[in-house]
C-alpha cells in the first residue's frame, strides 16, 4: 500500500464477479497486492467443501447433506501465492482444483442451503472492509455495498484458451474442445441457477478481458475507485 493511501482506501471493499476462464483471480490477487486489499478467493469455498463432499460420497444432487457438513467444517486461507486454502486444518490448496472438484463445486453451489451457509461466511469475511472478493455473487449478494462493482468478462473462445494453456502448464492433459465444453456446461449451470445466478449487477461495469493485457484490465478497474 503507498503512503499516500488513506484509512478510508484501506477499507474499500472491491467486488468481481464473471464467468470461468474471465481472469478474475489474475485480476483480483494482483490488485489486492497493488491496493493493500486482502484477497477473498469465493469459489475456492465451494471447492473446499466441494472435496470434502466428495471424500464422504457426497453427489452433486446432496445439497442438504453438504450443508450440514458444512456446521462442522472449517475452511481457511493463509498467506502466499498460490493462496494456502485449508479445510479442517489440512492444506487443500492443489487438491480443490481438479476438474472433478471444480464440477462438483458447481453442482453444489446450486443449492440454497450450501450458499447460505457460505454468503454468510463471506459477507463475515468482507464486514470490516479492506477486501478484494471475486466469485459469482460477489456484485449481487454477497457485498452489493461494495465501492466497486466488476463484471469480468471475455468470449468463450477466449476463456477456453486461457484455460487450456492453464493446464498445460499444471501438466494436465485436456483437449481445447473438452476444455470449452467443460467451461460452457460450467458457464450455463452459474447462469441458469434459480439461487444466485451468475448475472450483472444492476450498477457493475462490464470490463473486458479478452485480448488485452492484464495491466490494461487493472487499469479500467482503478479508474473506477473512488478518490481517497
Ligand atoms: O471460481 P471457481 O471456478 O473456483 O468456482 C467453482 C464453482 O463454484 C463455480 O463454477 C460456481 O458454480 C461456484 N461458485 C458460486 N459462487 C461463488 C463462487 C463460486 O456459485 N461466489
Amino acid at each position: 500500500m503507498s503512503e499516500s493511501q488513506t484509512s478510508s482506501s484501506a477499507r474499500w471493499v472491491i467486488a468481481i464477479d464473471g464467468p470461468a476462464g474471465a481472469g478474475k483471480s489474475t485480476t483480483a490477487k494482483a490488485l489486492a497486492r497493488e491496493l493493500g486489499l486482502r484477497y477473498l478467493d469465493t469459489g475456492a469455498m465451494y471447492r473446499a467443501i466441494a472435496l470434502k463432499a466428495s471424500r464422504l460420497g457426497i453427489k452433486g444432487d446432496e445439497g442438504q447433506r453438504a450443508a450440514e457438513l458444512l456446521e462442522t467444517t472449517e475452511i481457511g486461507f493463509g498467506a502466499g501465492e498460490p493462496q494456502p486454502v485449508f479445510l479442517d486444518g489440512e492444506e487443500v490448496t492443489n487438491l480443490i482444483r481438479t476438474n472433478e472438484i471444480g464440477d462438483l463445486a458447481s453442482a453444489l453451489s446450486a443449492h440454497t442451503p450450501v450458499r447460505k451457509a457460505l454468503v454468510a461466511r463471506q459477507q463475515a469475511m468482507v464486514a470490516a472492509g479492506g477486501v478484494i472478493l471475486e466469485g459469482r455473487d460477489a456484485t449481487t449478494v454477497i457485498a452489493p455495498q461494495a465501492d466497486v462493482k466488476v463484471y469480468l468478462t471475455a468470449s468463450l473462445e477466449e476463456r477456453s484458451r486461457r484455460r487450456h494453456v492453464e493446464f498445460g502448464t499444471k501438466g494436465i492433459e485436456a483437449s481445447f474442445e473438452s476444455v470449452r465444453s467443460q467451461i460452457e456446461i460450467r458457464d450455463h449451470r452459474d447462469i441458469t441457477r434459480e439461487d444466485s445466478p451468475l448475472s450483472v449487477a444492476p450498477d457493475a461495469t462490464i470490463v473486458e478481458s479478452g485480448c488485452r493485457s492484464i495491466e490494461d484490465v487493472i487499469a479500467d478497474i482503478k479508474a473506477l475507485l473512488p478518490k481517497a
